[in-house]
């Protein structure tokens, strides 16, 4: 047994008054500078978290290497992490089995979102896709915990580990290559809304797809119509969707693996979509300049704001994108636009819209503000994990 994994070895954490209020009121971080004492903590440990006069305030895991030295699992004492752990994964299976429908790709484990921290687990049809964020969920017995009871929960094919190998650093944890930890399966496809992918795990970002959108694409194929653009397509997540209602469509996006994996999809699908590997900063101008109009645009670019000192440059860039956008809008098209900045406040972003629609001389009414899909749970004392924003506008004049 590693040290903390049972409640009589368990180390305390003592966190300062505020760290304490912090988690009173519904959060689940302390960071480092509201850490009173941690002597002897090992990195990863299971432990108990204290305020200053020894009042017990939850079951946490303990990072040496992370500004966030502290994440709650629990606000009870627990004596058996991995007892605790298959519950939660279970919980979480069982939650997907209520909110997700009309795909076999969703998001399984969504590390705080499921109540533990640093687990990513996503399911692509017969292949799961696992990250380890954190030092406590990296540790052993933990590790083989969850590869058993994922296993027993979801009996996948294969399951692949996608290491970020940046975050492994930072968390200081020893270098991994990314690799099969079950079965020898890495790529297959599946289906969401309908719309086929082909899925290879070991290429792309995040665990390979942007699952967070599956959502906002239904939402944008039911107002999508005419020529449509799908700006930052990536492995082409909304063309694919659009194309199911648009006479034509385009996607464009820097990455040309990402565009090799959308038009491996659009065969799949028997659709034909154009695909533009280009600077979409440099198209938008282009096209805008030479009068180019669409029917539906999307805009899903990278996060713009890594922290909030880069917000102002961030929302500039936004602003570009959506301002260019509507201007080659014709009149009764639909923009959908989107934000993955945490940074980037909802209220924010709809106000940046608003004054692109100004700044463009044109008249939009809202059809929908949303969020990201819903087995990416957002926990209301926890405004880190809400991430993403979609807004779709109706161009009226
Ligand atoms: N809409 C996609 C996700 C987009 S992620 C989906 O639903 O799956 C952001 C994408 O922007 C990445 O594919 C990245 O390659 C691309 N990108 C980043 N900077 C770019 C730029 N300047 N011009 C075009 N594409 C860019």
């Amino acid at each position: 047994m590693p040290k903390g994994s049972s409640k009589a070895d368990q180390p305390t954490v003592k966190v300062s008054s505020r760290g304490a209020k912090r988690l009173k009121d519904g959060h689940v971080w302390v960071y480092r500078s509201d850490v009173v004492s941690a002597e002897g903590v090992p990195p990863g440990a299971v432990v108990r978290v204290t305020d200053e006069r020894g009042r017990f305030l939850g079951t946490a895991l303990y990072s040496s290497a992370s500004q966030i030295a502290i994440r709650l699992i629990s606000r009870e004492p627990i004596e058996d992490f991995e007892k605790l752990l298959r519950t939660r994964l279970r919980e979480a299976v069982a939650y997907r089995e209520k909110v997700v429908s009309g795909s076999n790709a969703y998001r399984v484990v969504f590390s705080e979102g499921d109540f533990l921290p640093g687990l990513i687990v996503d399911r692509y049809n017969d292949l799961l896709s696992l990250q380890i964020l954190t030092q406590g969920i990296d540790a052993e017995p933990v590790r083989s915990a969850i590869l058993s009871e994922i296993t027993a929960l979801l009996q996948p094919v294969g399951i692949v580990e996608r290491v970020d190998a940046r975050v492994r650093e930072l968390e200081k944890l020893p270098p991994r290559d990314s690799g099969s930890l079950l079965g020898e399966k890495s790529s297959t496809v599946f289906i969401m809304n309908g719309v086929q992918f082909q899925f290879d795990a070991f290429a792309g970002q995040k665990t390979g797809a942007f699952l967070d959108q599956r959502e906002n694409y239904a939402a944008a194929a039911r107002y999508a119509r005419g020529e449509a653009l799908d700006v930052f397509c990536y492995q082409g997540g909304f063309a694919l969707h659009l194309a199911e209602k648009c006479s034509h469509v385009t996607g464009v996006d820097s990455s040309r693996p990402a565009l090799e994996a959308a038009d491996r999809s659009s065969a799949l699908n028997q659709r034909e979509i154009e695909w533009i590997e280009a600077n979409a900063f440099d198209l938008l101008r282009d096209y805008a300049d030479a009068g180019k109009k669409y029917d539906t645009i999307v805009l899903d670019p990278p996060a713009f704001a890594k922290n909030r000192s880069s917000l102002p440059t961030a929302l500039r860039g936004y602003k570009e994108l959506n301002l260019r956008a509507l201007k080659m809008l014709r009149p009764g098209g639909v923009l959908v636009t989107c934000s993955c900045s945490y940074h980037v406040a909802a209220t924010e972003f709809l106000e940046m819209v608003a004054e692109a629609a100004r700044d463009a001389h044109r008249s939009l009414r809202l059809l929908e503000s949303r969020t990201q899909a819903k087995d990416h749970p957002i926990l209301v004392n926890v405004p880190e994990t809400a991430y993403l924003k979609c807004v779709i506008a109706y161009v009226s004049s």
